[in-house]
């Protein structure tokens, strides 16, 4: 063979390897099927609806999923938040939820499809209640990461299952009083936000049926999953395959 059948081969073999695997949940109207994207990115698809959560790294990863009816954003920095990519998959139908921090950022089209939520309040849009959860550093030293009040987590209702997406924060007191949490997906690496010790010890708190480490670049996933024992059912994915 020669180098390039080789390096071909190895391509093809290399993205039968890495393919992420979609998981799929049951819920009271059919199932959920939750898409790792990348980092602290997740793509959502229930009854013929799809949900972006924080869409950045280009519009390239998100064509399989087709057009956004939701997509939410949590906070304003480049691993949560690229203009580019939300202004390329964001399309007449979308609903765009933002705290305000993000939407003053956004001008144009995407612009008129924002609805603002403040932590602590929701909205019902396109059959979803989204409700948006602080997310903050309580560390001194990592304060000036996140203020608090400035980005959103988000609780999304699918059905009758509840879906926690932390967003950047530590193990403050408003996620470990969460409640009925059926799916979390929690963060966890340093400097930005926690480590796996504080995000298992929240997670043995507000017990969600199945969490999900994610933004967790640099951390020991498997002592969190150590850590949450029998607790809460921990899926260890890998959010940085591509
Ligand atoms: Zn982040």
């Amino acid at each position: 063979m020669n180098r390039v059948l080789i390096f071909s081969f190895w391509l093809f073999l290399s993205s039968i390897v890495s393919g992420q695997t979609a998981d799929k949940i049951k819920t009271s109207s059919g199932h959920l099927t939750v898409n790792p994207v990348k980092h602290g990115t997740v793509v959502f698809q229930w009854m013929g609806k799809v949900v972006f959560v924080d869409p950045v790294g280009g519009a390239a990863l998100y064509e399989k999923f087709g057009t956004p009816d939701m997509v939410l954003v949590t906070d304003i920095h480049g691993d949560h938040f690229n203009k580019d990519t939300l202004s390329a998959v964001v399309e007449e139908k979308t609903i765009v939820i933002t705290p305000e921090a993000v939407a003053t950022l956004i001008s144009g089209n995407v612009k008129k499809r924002i609805t603002t939520l403040a932590n602590g309040k929701s909205v019902d849009k396109v059959g979803l209640k989204i409700e948006a959860v602080p997310m903050y550093n309580l560390t001194a030293s990592r304060l000036k990461f996140h203020n608090k009040g400035r980005g959103n987590g988000y609780v999304i209702t699918f059905g009758d299952k509840r879906v926690y997406v932390s967003g950047d924060t530590e193990d403050i007191p408003e996620m470990r009083a969460l409640k009925n949490i059926d799916l979390a997906f929690v963060c966890m690496n340093l400097p930005y936000t926690m480590t796996p010790e504080r995000a298992a010890d929240a997670v043995r708190e507000f017990k969600p049926k199945i969490v999900y480490p994610y933004h967790y670049r640099g951390s020991d996933t498997s002592k969190f999953k150590k850590l949450v024992g029998n607790v809460s059912e921990v899926r260890l994915r890998d959010w940085y395959v591509r």
